[in-house]
């Protein structure tokens, strides 16, 4: 069984993955997280990401690889660990514009693909539903409204760095043009898939959202 979550960033959409996975024992594919590690290798190779034939010149050279190890999903760039650089908040952006390249995405979603028909997953990400699973037994689209999920966003930055220089307005206005470039993007954007239920949780606590997902998958089983 596969479930697809997707919606706009800070929606809590890998919150609720990660218990769902523990909750199911299945996989959590954090689909983002292949976006982001390519915009990191593309950055280090001194790659603009908006550079769209530049991207392409080393797209080959992008050997990616994901490992769990005790459910934690690790992503390996070339055999380098990339896990820990690629939360960065100057990496969000680059993995939104570099996601815009067809040819990356196709190449992300051939690993996404093959790794969800191995295992029972839940990924999550912007397309899983309407693109790289159409067929999931589940789809979700989680969405809050966009002040709450800059304010969840930017009380999670605050917490991993306690002197964060980042203002609430700041991560707003990065999340709201994320959000446009990733829905307004001409192949596979960030929509809601027609068979998916819709959840919008700007009232809702983390484990009611959990317990709705759960149900439904359950229900779907
Ligand atoms: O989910 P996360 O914020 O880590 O994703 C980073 C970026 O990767 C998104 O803004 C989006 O542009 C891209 N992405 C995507 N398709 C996915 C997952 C992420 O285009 N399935």
């Amino acid at each position: 069984m596969n479930i697809a979550i997707d919606g706009p960033a800070g929606a809590g959409k890998s919150t609720i993955a990660k218990e769902i996975a523990k909750e199911l024992k299945i996989v959590y594919l954090d689909t983002g997280a292949m976006y982001r590690a390519t915009a990191y290798y593309m950055l280090n190779k001194g790659i603009e990401v908006s550079n769209e034939e530049a991207v392409l010149s080393v797209l080959d050279g992008l050997n990616m690889d994901i490992s769990y190890e005790n459910s934690q999903q690790s992503v390996f760039v070339c055999g380098e660990n990339v896990t820990p650089f690629i939360r960065e908040h100057a990496i969000s952006m680059g993995a939104s514009t570099v996601s815009k390249i067809p040819a990356v995405r196709i190449k992300l979603v051939a690993l996404q693909r093959e790794i969800a028909s191995k295992n029972a997953c839940v990924l999550d990400g912007r397309d899983i539903g309407t693109y790289v699973l159409p067929n999931a037994e589940v789809k979700i689209f989680l969405t809050a409204d966009s002040l709450v999920r800059a304010t969840r966003r930017f009380n999670e930055l605050k917490e991993k760095n306690p002197i964060n220089p980042i203002t609430l307005e700041e991560v707003k206005a990065d999340m709201d043009a994320r959000d446009k470039q990733d829905s307004s993007r001409s192949f596979a954007p960030l929509k809601p898939a027609e068979d998916s239920v819709i959840l919008d949780t700007t009232n809702m606590s983390i484990d009611e959202v959990i317990s709705a997902v759960v149900s439904l998958a359950k229900k779907r089983k």
